[in-house]
């Protein structure tokens, strides 16, 4: 694939960077990318990625725009408000870069799609970025990731305090989600900013952030972020990064026990 006139000025501050390049670009423009949820943090997420050029984003979101969404949802206007999330947000990445293609899906991910022959359907995806908000969709995203080696880029957010981590869980020295979060959830018992709130802002950020990581894990450009986790503070503010081992006897990813 070359790249057109057009398409080497569209994207020419990216090819110019010495760790993206053309060569880069061309991978980006063939990636396809999985977003769960296309809230506050898939909303400035799949926003940077059309930007970029990405090949194509499939977006999984139930949802509809509400009045309440529009603090911190910005690909979503007032006249978006009782439209489903992904229409309008299908809308509005083509409006951005109509060369992306995008694939709508108006469901919650569930379990369902998890089923013994779901490797065709996610055969195609490069990356994985996590946004929903509650932990069942993030455990079985995490068991997605898993199952079929499509590396996860996890964002949250919390009022003032945002995490991101990439996972490749399936690789001997790399945790996977799990890991992290261990057995003791209780779905029931979950934050989400429904309850606790969050500034407009951290939801930006982190959710660019998630872009970020999903064109690292396509271009492989500066360090490898998988076993680490980035931990912003918005009231210090600080950001640091924590080192995340594997969990030998995690379910999911590690040795299981013999008995
Ligand atoms: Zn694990």
């Amino acid at each position: 694939m070359n790249l057109s006139d057009e398409q080497l000025d569209r994207y020419a501050r990216h090819i110019v960077l010495r760790d993206i390049g053309g060569a880069g670009q061309k991978k980006i423009l063939g990636a396809h990318i999985l977003i769960v949820g296309a809230g506050g943090i898939g909303c400035p997420a799949i926003q940077y990625l059309a930007a970029a050029g990405i090949g194509a984003l499939t977006i999984f979101d139930d949802d509809i725009v509400s009045l309440s969404n529009l603090q911190r949802q910005v690909l979503f206007t007032e006249n978006d408000v009782g439209s489903a999330k992904v229409d309008v947000a299908k809308v509005a990445a083509q409006r951005i870069n109509p060369d992306i293609e995008v694939n709508p899906i108006n469901q919650r991910l569930t379990a369902q799609h998890l089923k013994e022959d779901s490797a065709a359907f996610f055969a195609p995806f490069d990356a994985i970025i996590d946004g929903s908000d509650n932990y069942q969709t993030r455990l079985l995203v995490s068991d997605i990731s898993l199952r079929h080696h499509i590396p996860l880029v996890s964002a949250a957010i919390g009022q003032f305090q945002g995490q991101l981590g990439t996972f490749r869980g399936w690789e001997e020295d790399k945790p996977c989600y799990r890991c992290f979060v261990g057995d003791a959830l209780d779905p029931d018992d979950c934050d989400n900013c429904s309850e606790v709130g969050v500034l407009g802002a951290m939801v930006g950020l982190m959710g660019s952030f998630a872009a970020m990581e999903a064109i690292r894990v396509i271009t492989g450009f500066g360090q490898d972020p998988a076993g680490k986790l980035l931990l912003f503070d918005g009231l210090a503010p600080a950001m640091r990064s924590i080192n995340l081992p594997k969990d030998p006897h995690c379910k999911s990813c590690g040795t299981p026990v013999q008995t």
